[in-house]
C-alpha cells in the first residue's frame, strides 16, 4: 500500500468512525467498533480487521446497517466493507498511531496490571449468572481458582456462546485478586498454536516452553482445536505434564468432552478426563432473564420488563446471542433518542436473529431423528415410536443424545419427540458417552453425525 492510499483509507475509516460515535452509546461503540482496524481499500471497499468470525458476524447482523450508513458519502463516495478475521489488538495500537487518531479521552487506569494478558475484565465471577445450567461448571471454577490443584484438570466443556470463556477468565481474576504475583496464562487454543509455530520459526522455541510452563495456572480455551494436529498435540502433552506434574492447575474449556474429540490422541483425551469434567448447558429461561436484568445495569437505556421477557423467552440458543439482541435494542435507542422499544419495534429489529433462532430449533430435532435412522439404517418410526427392539435402543440413545447436545430443547421437550420421558433423555446422555468409550465403531458413529448435522 503505497502512502497516499494508507491515508485515505485512515481517513475514510476516521470519518466512519466519528459517525459511529455519534449515533452510538459510547459503550456500544467502545465495545463493538473500537478494535477494528482499517486493512486496506479495495477499490470502493473498506476492509475491515476483526478478531474473528463470531465478532464480524455480530458485527454484520447487528450494526451491518448502522456500518454501511456511516460508510455513505465519505468523500463523495459510497464505500462498501467487508471483514478479515485475525487481527488482533496490538497491530491496531500501531494503525492508531499511524492514522494520528485524536489523543483518547483519559482512559481508565490502565487494568492490564491486573488483568491478565487475554482476558476481558468484565469476564469475572460476578458478573456470571449462575443458574441450574451452569452451577456445577461455576462451583468448579470457583473451587479451583480458591484451591489450585485440587480439581486438575478442570474440563469445561459445553456448546457456543454459553459462559466456557467467561469462566475461565473469571479464574484469572479470582487468582490474580488474591495473589498479585500469581504466573497465569491465559491463552486460547488457536494462540498457542500461533505461539508455537512463531517459536519453531524464530528458533525461540525455549522462551515459547517457558511462557507456557513456568506459570502457576494454566487457561486453554478451545482445546476441541487441538484436534488432528500431531505435533501441537505432543507439544501440549509435554506442556501438560510437566505443570500436572508439578501441581500447578491446569482448566480447559472445549465444546466436547475429550473422548468426543475426533482426532485426539488417547494419552491426551485420558489426561483431559483424569481430573473434573463438567458440563455447561444453555442457560434455561430464568437465567436468561437475570442475565438480561444485570447487563441493563451496565446500560443507560433502559428496557421495559415486557422487552426482556420476549427476549428472554424467544432467544435461548445462547448468551452471545441474547446479549447481542439486548444491544441492538439499546444501541438502537440510545441512537435514534428513542426512550422507549415498543414489542413492535423489537420484533422488527431483531427479525433476522429470531429467524435464525427458530429455524435451529425446527429443524433440528426432526433432522437428527433422520440422519441417526438413515446411518444405523433403521426406520425412523422405529427411533421415534416408544417400542424396544434391541437393534434401535442404541441409536435411539445416539439420537437423543444428538438432540440435547446439538439443539436447545430441554430434557422433557426431546422426551417426548421420542415419546418418552425426561428421565430417558437424561439416561441417554450418561448412557452413550460411556458406550463411546467401550465401544469405538459407535464413538466414530456419533462424531461422523455430529459433523455431518453440523453441515
Ligand atoms: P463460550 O466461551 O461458551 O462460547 P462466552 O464465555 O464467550 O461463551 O460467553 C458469551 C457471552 O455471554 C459473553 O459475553 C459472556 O460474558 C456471556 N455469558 C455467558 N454466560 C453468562 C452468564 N451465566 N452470566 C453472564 N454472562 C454470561
Ligand atoms: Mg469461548
Amino acid at each position: 500500500m503505497y502512502n497516499g492510499e494508507g491515508e485515505l483509507l485512515y481517513k475514510v475509516w476516521e470519518i466512519a468512525a466519528e459517525r459511529l460515535k455519534k449515533r452510538l452509546h459510547t459503550e456500544t461503540y467502545a465495545q463493538w467498533f473500537q478494535n477494528i482496524i482499517p486493512v486496506k481499500l479495495d477499490d470502493d471497499k473498506i476492509v475491515l480487521g476483526v478478531s474473528d468470525d463470531f465478532f464480524a458476524d455480530w458485527l454484520e447482523d447487528n450494526y451491518g446497517d448502522f456500518l454501511a450508513e456511516s460508510l455513505a458519502e465519505v468523500d463523495g463516495l459510497n464505500y462498501g466493507y467487508s471483514f478479515e478475521t485475525g487481527h488482533r489488538q496490538e497491530i491496531k495500537n500501531s494503525v492508531e498511531s499511524a492514522a494520528k487518531s485524536k489523543p483518547k479521552k483519559a482512559d481508565k487506569p490502565a487494568p492490564s496490571a491486573t488483568v491478565p494478558n487475554g482476558c476481558l475484565s468484565r469476564h469475572n465471577f460476578d458478573n456470571f449468572v449462575v443458574g441450574e445450567e451452569n452451577r456445577y461448571a461455576y462451583t468448579a471454577a470457583k473451587t479451583a481458582s480458591e484451591n489450585p490443584g485440587v480439581y486438575n484438570p478442570l474440563y469445561i466443556y459445553g456448546g457456543t456462546g454459553i459462559g466456557k470463556t467467561h469462566l475461565l477468565q473469571a479464574v484469572a481474576h479470582q487468582v490474580l485478586s488474591k495473589n498479585s504475583r500469581a504466573r497465569i496464562k491465559y491463552t486460547t487454543c488457536e494462540e498457542f498454536l500461533n505461539h508455537y509455530v512463531d517459536s519453531l520459526r524464530t528458533k525461540s522455541h525455549s522462551e515459547f516452553r517457558s511462557a507456557v510452563r513456568d506459570v502457576d495456572l494454566l487457561l486453554v480455551d478451545d482445546v476441541h482445536l487441538l484436534a488432528n494436529k500431531t505435533q501441537l498435540q505432543e507439544e501440549f502433552f509435554n506442556t501438560f505434564n510437566s505443570l500436572y506434574n508439578q501441581n500447578k492447575q491446569i482448566i480447559l474449556t472445549s465444546d466436547k468432552q475429550p473422548c468426543e474429540i475426533e482426532g485426539l490422541e488417547a494419552r491426551l483425551v485420558s489426561r483431559f478426563e483424569s481430573g473434573v469434567t463438567t458440563e455447561i448447558s444453555p442457560p434455561g429461561f430464568e437465567t436468561r432473564l437475570a442475565i438480561l436484568k444485570m447487563m441493563q445495569e451496565d446500560h443507560l437505556v433502559k428496557l421495559e420488563d415486557e422487552i426482556l421477557l420476549f427476549l428472554a423467552s424467544n432467544i435461548s440458543s445462547s448468551v452471545r446471542r441474547l446479549k447481542g439482541a439486548l444491544l441492538r435494542l439499546v444501541a438502537f435507542a440510545s441512537a435514534m433518542s428513542e426512550s422507549k422499544i415498543t414489542l413492535e419495534r423489537a420484533e422488527m429489529l431483531l427479525h433476522k436473529l429470531l429467524e435464525e433462532e427458530n429455524a435451529s430449533k425446527i429443524i433440528s430435532i426432526d433432522s437428527i431423528q433422520r440422519a441417526v435412522a438413515e446411518h444405523f439404517d433403521i426406520r425412523l418410526n422405529d427411533i421415534m415410536s416408544p417400542k424396544r427392539p434391541k437393534n434401535i435402543a442404541e441409536p435411539r440413545m445416539v439420537a437423543m443424545y444428538l438432540c440435547r447436545r446439538m439443539t436447545h430443547f430441554s430434557f422433557p421437550e426431546i422426551g417426548s419427540a421420542f415419546e418418552k420421558n425426561h428421565a430417558t433423555v437424561m439416561n441417554a446422555m450418561k448412557k452413550v458417552p460411556e458406550l463411546c468409550k467401550k465401544n469405538e465403531s459407535l464413538r466414530r458413529s456419533v462424531s461422523l453425525l455430529e459433523r455431518q448435522l453440523q453441515g
